[in-house]
């Protein structure tokens, strides 16, 4: 059992990704119609951030932001409440287009602050790129999502935080297991707890995302430890080695399962955009206090 004062966990869906096709799972929404009915189904299993990309018909990755507004358009009609968060990392070496969505004001959107390998290439993030992405979040009120590949990224989002580039208290995403990165290792993860606890405090909320078979195992270690946790087709398409996910909302069922198991609440909407410092949306905000 989890300590009484742990907040309720926040499960973000990442519905989509860049990769994944649906020659490797069906599942996987592609469309804006798609997506949406996706992230409506995941929402009412439990998921209160939504990350996603978008992708062209042919299912190869887009930047394309009149994609992004569609996509928002439907998300704040079919899951209203629900933290929207885009991606700006999925098309690694496409430069500033990565953030060409953000004057749409998302809530949130991801930020890798560094680089790294990836299985078969170099994930590209250049210091000027992040230097802009970071100073675009801040012009358009978008909270970052910082994605930590790596220990250095974490003490990357320290340095920018004093430099007044990002605002309020950074939330780290910690992504193990991706192939040519960091792996699932336990001892680095307590590290990156122990770490993120060093420099933004006891009270700064953290999530983890764990790649293809580890997404369970860092599920399981992100609830026990007082995280939040992130699931998705984007990450995986299976509940396990035989089995293809049949949607994003059965891998968000598992991920409630898991915090019945360490009788850890799933956080609402409203809870998750407390804990995350975000404003709740207008047509919201008469029935908030
Ligand atoms: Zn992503």
């Amino acid at each position: 059992m989890t300590d009484p004062t742990t907040p309720p966990c926040i499960i973000c869906v990442a519905i989509t990704g860049s990769l994944p096709r649906k020659s490797d799972n069906p599942a996987v929404p592609v469309t804006v119609a798609e997506q949406v009915e996706s992230t409506q189904e995941a929402f009412e299993a439990g998921a209160s951030i939504v990350h996603a990309h978008v992708r062209n018909a042919d299912e190869t990755p887009s930047s394309d932001p009149e994609k992004f507004a569609a996509l928002k358009e439907g998300l704040e009609k079919h899951c209203p409440g629900m933290i929207i968060q885009f991606s700006t990392g999925g098309r690694s070496g496409a430069g500033r287009t990565r953030g060409g969505m953000l004057p749409l004001k998302p809530d949130m959107a991801s930020l890798s602050v560094g680089s790294n390998n990836f299985p078969t290439r170099v994930y590209e993030n250049p210091p000027d790129l992040v230097d802009w992405l970071a100073a675009e979040m801040l012009t358009h009120g978008v909270k970052p999502e910082i994605e930590a590949f790596d220990l250095s990224h974490i003490l990357k989002a320290k340095e920018m935080s004093e430099k007044g580039q990002l605002a309020g208290t950074p939330y780290v995403q910690f992504v193990m297991g991706v192939k040519n990165a960091m792996p699932a290792d336990r001892d680095v993860f307590d590290y990156y707890i122990h770490t993120v606890h060093r420099l933004f405090g006891q009270d700064a909320p953290w999530c983890a995302a764990g790649i293809g078979a580890n997404q369970v195992v860092l599920n399981e270690w992100a609830i026990a430890a007082g995280g939040h946790a992130r699931t998705g087709l984007e990450d995986n398409v299976r509940l396990d080695r035989d089995t293809l996910a049949p949607s994003n909302a059965a891998l968000v069922r598992r991920v409630v399962e898991i915090c019945d198991e360490y009788e850890r609440p799933v956080a609402t909407w409203q809870e998750a955009r407390q804990i995350l410092g975000l404003q709740m949306p207008a047509t919201h905000a008469e029935i908030t206090v």
